[in-house]
């Protein structure tokens, strides 16, 4: 038989689906409004090769705040952090693609400015000193590293109840952008 004839092995684990498209709601926090890098986060998602589905600047109202972080209610920082997301405009966005959620995590980096990678948004654009900051407290609780330039959901179905809350129905678009086939084989 013809050995240059390549066998036929399905690798359903390579194969991109349409289920392996995810939505993601990246948000830039008043503090990376205020400081003039929106143009910066949105710049590296767009050059990643995400799909940018959604895009507006908002004055989030208080209910909105608390909603979207309600896990986090019982924290103690809880008021300060509704405080801060309420503190100015916000820029919100949905992005589409595989491994979304994941991938935008890594690009955003650790939660706390001090901990994230270089290379990261997190990473390169923060830093949440303070005066009340302290490095050996026993309590990383204590530690305040809200100001993080940039919010990204946790998992895609946090990525699509989070994109549901803040765009209304229209604002979100379906399109396929020409980079398309130079982005994936
Ligand atoms: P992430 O935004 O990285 O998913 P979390 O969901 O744990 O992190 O927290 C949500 C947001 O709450 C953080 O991005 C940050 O702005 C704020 N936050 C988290 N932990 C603290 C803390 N210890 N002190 C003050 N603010 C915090």
């Amino acid at each position: 038989s013809n050995k240059l004839h390549k066998p036929h092995i399905f690798l359903p684990h390579l194969v991109a689906s349409m289920e392996d498209v995810e939505e993601t709601y990246i948000m830039i926090k008043p503090d990376g409004v205020q400081r003039g890098l929106v143009g910066e986060i949105i710049t590296r998602f767009e050059k990643k090769g995400f799909k940018l589905t959604g895009l507006k600047l908002f004055q989030c109202p208080t209910e909105l705040a608390q909603e979207h972080y309600k896990d986090l209610q019982s924290k103690p920082f809880f008021p300060k952090l509704i405080n801060y997301i309420t503190s100015g405009p916000v820029v919100c966005m949905a992005w589409e693609g595989v491994g979304v959620v994941a991938s935008a995590r890594k690009l955003i980096g650790a939660t706390n400015p001090l901990n994230a990678e270089p290379g990261t948004i997190r990473g390169d654009l923060a830093v949440q000193t303070g005066s009340n900051y302290t490095v050996d407290s026993q309590d990383s609780m204590l530690i305040p590293f809200g100001r993080n330039v940039v919010h990204g959901s946790d998992s895609p179905e946090n990525g699509k109840r989070e994109i549901a809350l803040w765009f209304k129905q229209g604002e979100v678009c379906q399109w396929t952008p020409a980079q398309e086939p130079w982005l994936t084989e």
